[in-house]
């Protein structure tokens, strides 16, 4: 007998987080619950508050790693929520409405803002999590709000100002507040001139980046003036690797799991890259990606604490060493679910 044998239909049990995030790893979760409207949402909020275990909220898992588990968490995925209502220039799509779906079905209603995001794998509640966005502009641009959730209480109304998206960051990091939709308001112009558009940005990241390996996106936020992936660069770190997680040839910022990394060789890796960046140019990075995991004070290293020693780690030859260009490899593990669109 479980918490959530009543939701068994909504419900996955003891799975592992590898197959639900684009980077590949994370260990077992002990349900995995997709809500598919607000009344089950509720539901699997008053299921944490009963059993007291640690509710996490999960969009496709495409700027998140997961520690190795087992972990003890109810993960929220928002996969089953995606709604999509249009009225004029103005749309509504729940919080697990695909990303790139929405990018493509804009451009192709003549709706245009959403360009900028072109490429970038996720949902669109993690999208505005993140204020996904890149050079030529970002999810904040065209928001205009969004119904939360807060435990136990009515769906509220959040404007774009009270979700404070900054750069890479919103108040609705890990799921509090928890975004049912987001709002937008966009503008107008031919569908085929967005297309082309769109076609360009995506061309540009291809060229860019490791688009087809298993990553989560850029590892660390660029820093004032400068960023990140040339200073690991310049660190002489592309290629450096810690078991199977490899610094990417093509873009230093990226952390590709080449076949079977564990989240800890991430983890020991992104460290390394950090003291090593920090030794070379006096810059501490700080970290883009969501880091999930129990352990207090790996969450502290990873999460930039500046009280932590500054001596860097030292290597251990048998298990860090540099790797032929690993880019294109694309893990042939099978991945029933997480970023499903294939751009990670
Ligand atoms: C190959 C590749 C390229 C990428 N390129 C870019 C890029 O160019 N620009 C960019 O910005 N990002 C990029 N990313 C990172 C990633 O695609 C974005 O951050 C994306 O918005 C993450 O969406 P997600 O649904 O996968 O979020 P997840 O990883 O599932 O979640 C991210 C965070 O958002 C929170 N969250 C998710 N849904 C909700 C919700 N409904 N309510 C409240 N909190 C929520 C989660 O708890 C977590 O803290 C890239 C990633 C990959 C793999």
């Amino acid at each position: 007998m479980t918490p959530f044998d009543d939701l068994r239909h909504i419900t996955l049990f003891d799975e592992p987080m590898a197959e639900h995030t684009s980077i590949g790893v994370g260990g077992r979760v002990s349900y995995l619950v997709e809500p598919r409207d607000w009344d089950e949402l509720q539901i699997v909020y008053r299921r944490a508050e009963q059993t007291g275990l640690r509710l996490r909220v999960l969009g496709r898992g495409c700027n998140t790693v997961v520690a190795d588990g087992p972990h003890r968490w109810i993960v929220l995925s928002t996969r089953r929520l995606n709604t999509l209502r249009r009225h004029g220039r103005s749309l509504e799509a729940g919080a697990g409405f695909d990303l790139a779906r929405l990018v493509a079905h804009a451009g192709s209603l003549g709706l245009a803002g959403f360009e900028p995001l072109a490429g970038i794998p996720g949902s669109v509640g993690g999208a505005v999590a993140m204020n996904a966005g890149g050079r030529y502009g970002s999810i904040a641009e065209h928001l205009v709000g969004a119904v939360v959730a807060f435990p136990g209480q009515a769906p509220r109304w959040m404007g774009a100002r009270e979700l404070g998206l900054g750069y890479r960051s919103s108040n609705l990091i890990d799921g509090k507040p928890f975004l049912f939709t987001a709002a937008f308001e966009l503008d107008s112009s031919p569908p085929r001139v967005l297309q082309e558009r769109r076609q360009s940005i995506i061309a540009e990241k291809h060229a860019s980046q490791p688009m087809n390996a298993r990553s989560a996106g850029c590892v660390f936020k660029n820093p004032k003036g400068t960023s990140a992936g040339y200073l690991i660069d310049q660190a002489g770190l592309k290629g450096f690797s810690v078991g199977g997680a490899v610094v990417s040839h093509k873009h230093a910022n990226f952390i590709l799991n080449s076949g079977e990394a564990t989240a800890d060789e991430i983890f020991r890796l992104i460290e390394i890259v950090r003291e090593r960046v920090e030794q070379q140019s006096g810059i501490r990075l700080e970290l883009e990606v969501e880091v999930w995991t129990d352990d207090e004070k790996m969450n502290d290293k990873m999460t930039n604490d500046e009280s932590r020693t500054r001596k860097p780690e030292p290597l251990t030859p048998n298990t860090e060493h540099r790797t032929p260009n690993t880019d294109s490899n694309t893990n042939t593990r099978t991945r029933t679910r997480g970023n499903p669109d294939g751009r990670a």
